[in-house]
C-alpha cells in the first residue's frame, strides 16, 4: 500500500466547513449530539427549532455524507459531525475568559509565595503573586471552565496541560492530531527563541506541528513528567502524579537544569524526591541518557 492511497481528499476546506453556512444547519448538529441515534427525521425535526419540513430536509440533505449519516437506521453524526459540535461546545470561537485573577492555593516553588490564576481573554496563567514566576500558561478552551468553581479551575488547568504533554509524549500535535516536534533547545542554538537567550533558564524544549503550526514551549521538568523513569521514581516513594497537580509536586525547580554538553546536547535535569537528588540527562529529542543520584 503506498502512502498516498491511505488517505483520498473528498472535497476542499472551503466545499466542507462551507455547508454550514446556514445557522439551521449548525442547530441540527448540535441537536443530533443530544439524541439517542440513529434517530428518525421526525424525532429530529421536532428536537429543532423549524417547522417547516421542506426547509428542514434541504438543509439536513446539504449537512448528509459529511457531518451527518443518513443510514435505514436513521440520522446520526459523522465522526466530522462530532468533531465540530466538539468545537462549538469547546466555545473557543464564541467565548473568552473575563479578565481575572485569583488565589488558587498552593505555593510557589521558587519562594514558597502565593500562587494565583491569572486570565486574559485566551489564555490563563498560573503565576506566583510574590516573585511573578510563570508556573503554567494554558490556552484551554474557554468552554472548559464554563460551570467550574474556583476550586476546581485549578484541576481543570492542570489537566489540560497534562493531556498537552501525554500527547507531546506520543508524538501527537494536540490541535490537528498530525506529527508533533519536540526538541531540547538552549539559549546557544541559532534559531534560539529571543525570550529564552534573556531568560534565566538554561534550557526549554519547544513544541511545534508543521502541518497546523501549533506551538508552545515547556520547562524541561513538565516535560519529562511523561517520562516512565521519572514517573516511578515518585512512584516508588509513593507519589503518584496523576494525583497532584504539576505545580505541586514536590522536588522540582522549574528554573534548574544544566547543560553538561553540547555536541551532542546533553542536559541534566534535577528533581529532588524523597531528600534524593536525581539527575536525568537528556539529549535533545529529551531521550534519557542517564540518571545520576546521590
Ligand atoms: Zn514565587
Ligand atoms: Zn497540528
Amino acid at each position: 500500500m503506498t502512502e498516498s492511497s491511505l488517505v483520498i481528499s473528498e472535497s476542499t476546506p472551503a466545499e466542507a466547513f462551507g455547508k454550514l453556512s446556514h445557522p439551521v444547519r449548525v442547530e441540527i448538529l448540535q441537536t443530533l449530539a443530544t439524541l439517542e441515534t440513529p434517530c428518525s427525521f421526525g424525532e429530529l425535526r421536532s428536537a429543532s427549532s423549524i417547522d417547516d419540513p421542506g426547509q428542514f430536509n434541504y438543509h439536513i440533505r446539504t449537512l448528509d455524507g459529511t457531518f451527518v449519516n443518513n443510514t435505514d437506521e436513521g440520522y446520526a453524526l459523522s465522526v466530522a459531525g462530532h468533531r465540530l459540535v466538539g468545537a462549538v461546545r469547546s466555545g473557543v470561537a464564541t467565548e473568552r475568559f473575563e479578565a481575572n485573577q485569583f488565589s488558587l492555593g498552593g505555593s510557589c516553588h521558587s519562594c514558597d509565595g502565593t500562587l494565583v490564576a491569572s486570565f486574559d481573554d485566551r489564555t490563563i496563567e498560573v503565576v506566583c503573586d510574590d516573585c511573578t514566576a510563570v508556573h503554567t500558561e494554558a490556552s484551554l478552551p474557554p468552554g472548559s471552565l464554563v460551570g467550574s468553581s474556583p476550586d476546581s479551575v485549578a484541576t481543570t488547568i492542570d489537566r489540560w496541560c497534562k493531556r498537552m504533554m501525554a500527547d507531546a509524549e506520543h508524538g501527537i500535535c494536540p490541535n490537528c492530531s498530525d506529527d508533533l516536534n519536540r526538541r531540547v533547545v538552549i539559549p546557544a542554538d541559532k534559531d534560539a527563541p529571543d525570550w529564552l537567550t534573556g531568560d534565566e533558564l538554561e534550557a526549554t524544549v519547544l513544541y511545534n506541528c508543521e502541518h497546523c503550526g501549533e506551538r508552545f514551549q515547556s520547562v524541561l521538568q513538565y516535560a519529562l513528567l511523561t517520562h516512565p523513569a521519572v514517573i516511578s521514581t515518585y512512584y516508588e516513594v509513593g507519589i503518584d502524579l496523576r494525583d497532584r497537580l504539576n505545580w505541586e509536586i514536590p522536588g522540582i525547580d522549574p528554573t534548574s537544569a544544566d547543560v553538561v554538553a553540547t555536541d551532542p546536547l546533553a542536559v541534566a535535569v534535577p528533581f529532588t524526591i524523597n531528600g534524593i537528588r536525581y539527575q536525568f540527562v537528556v539529549n535533545r529529542s529529551l531521550k534519557l541518557l542517564e540518571t545520576r543520584s546521590g
